[in-house]
């Protein structure tokens, strides 16, 4: 679905270029979930941003679906979940779930999922006429959830959308995701820095080395889906757990 290769991309700043990818390579396949692990400034908004036809590599190449980022965005044929919600904050909950939906459906063509139920699906059915403001930061994002989702776009990419959540909210919302990507399956380009999210959710993890972001170590994720909370108790999700933590210190350090 996502062929990355060799991409680099640097950033003209007051100081002088900053490298932000310098090589990087990654193939994500279709209906894959995959998470992109690592620290602070490596690049990875940088990679999505390239992903998705918003920057242009200085050098490689990102082919998304066999055909150029550009063209992805022109077609319209991937929704962006980014770190805060961005709903629109005169629009109702129902308005903001539709909102792409009726922007796209020109683009896209494809079958726009049910808005409506997907909202009922997360537990937000009686909150349809409610504003932002009337709801919690995980509500929210969960209205951003659905809004992706009812796109009924190929591709989804998420920067870090739980970062801003407290912890017990932020847990919560790693099944919601679950069980949404379950039952409507899509290729998923995930961010994150939380570890234990990133086993919970994705078929792998590319850990990226510190700026210049580069790949550092790729970890296959063979739990059982569905996945649930249980097996965040289980020696393989520890096991797992662990390899990441040392593949991402070695990082840091
Ligand atoms: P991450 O998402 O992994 O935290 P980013 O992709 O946001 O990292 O940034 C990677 C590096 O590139 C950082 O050093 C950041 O300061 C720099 N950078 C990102 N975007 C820009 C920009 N538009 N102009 C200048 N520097 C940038
Ligand atoms: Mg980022």
């Amino acid at each position: 679905m996502i062929a990355i290769s060799d991409v680099g991309k640097s950033f003209a700043t007051r100081r002088g270029p900053v490298a932000a990818l310098d090589g990087i390579s990654v193939d994500v396949h279709t209906g894959e979930f995959l998470s992109l692990l690592g620290p602070s400034g490596c690049g990875k908004s940088t990679l999505l941003r390239l992903v998705i036809g918003l920057l242009e590599p200085d050098r490689g190449e990102i082919r998304v679906g066999g055909r150029a980022p550009s063209a992805l965005r022109r077609a319209k044929q991937f929704a962006l979940v980014p770190q805060t919600p961005a709903l629109l904050p005169w629009r109702t909950v129902r308005q903001n779930a539709l909102l792409l939906t009726q922007v796209n459906r020109a683009g896209s063509g494809g079958p726009a999922t049910d808005a409506i139920g997907l909202l009922e699906e997360v537990g937000l059915g009686e909150f349809l006429d409610a504003y932002p403001h009337e709801l919690s930061g995980g509500m929210q994002q969960r209205v951003a959830l659905v809004r992706a989702f009812a796109l009924g776009a190929p591709l989804l990419v998420m920067d870090e959308p739980f970062a801003a959540l407290d912890e017990i909210t932020r847990s919560q919302m790693r099944y919601l995701l679950l069980r949404l990507w379950e039952h409507h399956q899509a290729t998923v380009l995930f961010v994150t820095h939380s570890i234990a999210e990133a086993v919970m959710l994705s078929d792998r993890v590319v850990v990226m080395t510190g700026r210049p972001g580069r790949v550092a170590h790729i970890e296959e994720i063979a739990l059982p889906r569905p996945r649930h909370a249980a097996q965040e108790e289980s020696p393989e999700f520890f096991a797992l757990a662990t390899a990441l933590r040392h593949a991402l210190h070695a990082e840091v350090m």
